[in-house]
């Protein structure tokens, strides 16, 4: 279940240009542009053989860029520094393994239904991508049951941009219903796939830039279509759950009012290996345990260490 705001998901190496990928629907170069390869140990730059003086090898520790998806939309994102945050969350290791402990059971309703599971495995790349879009748009403010229902409903007719539009408001509003906002959700669903078929050929578009510019895609959707879709970790994709339990845990150095607010403190502290693991650890954890109201905290492995076990 998401969020109304879901309208508007190690270092310790040493190379110092990592970029991070999970895996995902990519089926071509996005772009289609040359990225330089990270140099290897032992190679020359480019600069440094055409004028033949090498740079000299610095002693002193430099801050690392961390080069990650940047497309045109997100320049400026680019790169972020590799330090070690100037704040982190007293116990937040110990907070995260029970979190992974009490979620090893990999069984709840994200688990089975979530965005992962709601597209048609043996469809085309773009056509995938596509519905993992949708999902995410119909996922806002609604069970992961319904969302599951709602997309195996739209798939049973062929779920593509082009069927969509041909799809009048009326048998797609009967075909989404029950999901929350389902009449809005049947107008922004329409517009997207307008867009889409104008301007993507049919895809989806592969920055959060892009992504934020679709009617009814906020920050989470966009971030975990990014996960998803393209397999390229741009962000923590924050939701009502993953907002909750992080000032629960105080986990953001503030009480934070909105996720797009806690999505930011997080990635200020949290290793960036972890941002895509966040979202569905903590939905997860927020269905089963720490529930919205009366979280079960006599039977949460962090109710010595959590700050706010003891008012609630
Ligand atoms: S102790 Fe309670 S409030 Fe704290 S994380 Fe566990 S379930 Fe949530």
């Amino acid at each position: 279940m998401c969020s109304p705001q879901d309208f508007g998901m190690s270092a310790g190496g040493v190379r110092m240009v990592t970029r991070s990928r999970i895996s995902g629907l990519r089926a071509r170069p996005r772009g289609g542009r040359e990225e330089a390869a990270p140099l290897r140990k032992g190679e020359a730059s480019a600069e440094e053989e055409k004028s033949h003086h090498p740079v000299k090898r610095q002693r002193k520790a430099q801050s690392l860029n961390v080069a990650y998806e940047a497309s045109d939309g997100e320049k400026g994102e680019g790169t972020k520094q590799l330090k070690a945050p100037s704040w982190e969350p007293q116990d937040w290791r110990q907070q995260l393994a029970n979190i992974r402990t009490m979620r090893s059971g990999k069984d709840a309703p994200v688990d089975q239904l979530g965005v992962e599971h709601c597209y048609d495995p043996s469809a085309p790349p773009e056509v995938r991508r596509y519905q993992v879009l949708l999902s995410l748009m119909l996922s806002s403010q609604t069970k992961d049951q319904v969302t599951a229902g709602a997309m195996q409903r739209l798939r049973a007719r062929g779920l593509t941009v082009d069927s969509i539009l041909q799809t009048d408001d009326s048998t797609l509003g009967t075909l989404i219903y029950p999901v929350g906002f389902w009449r809005s959700k049947v107008k922004y669903i329409k517009q997207t796939s307008a867009i889409l078929k104008q301007r993507y050929g049919g895809d989806i578009p592969a920055s959060v830039a892009e992504l934020l510019t679709l009617p009814g895609v906020g920050p989470k959707m966009a971030h975990l279509a990014m996960a998803v879709a393209w397999g390229t970790v741009s962000g923590i994709a924050v939701d009502t759950h993953v907002h909750r339990i992080s000032n629960r845990l105080k986990w953001t150095k503030k009480v934070t009012k909105s996720p797009e607010e806690t999505r930011i403190a997080l990635e200020e502290w949290l290793p960036r290996d972890l941002w895509s693991e966040i979202n569905g650890l903590l939905v997860g954890f927020g269905q089963q345990t720490c529930l919205p109201v009366h979280p079960r905290c006599q039977a949460c492995l962090n109710q010595a260490l959590c700050p706010a076990a003891q008012g609630l």
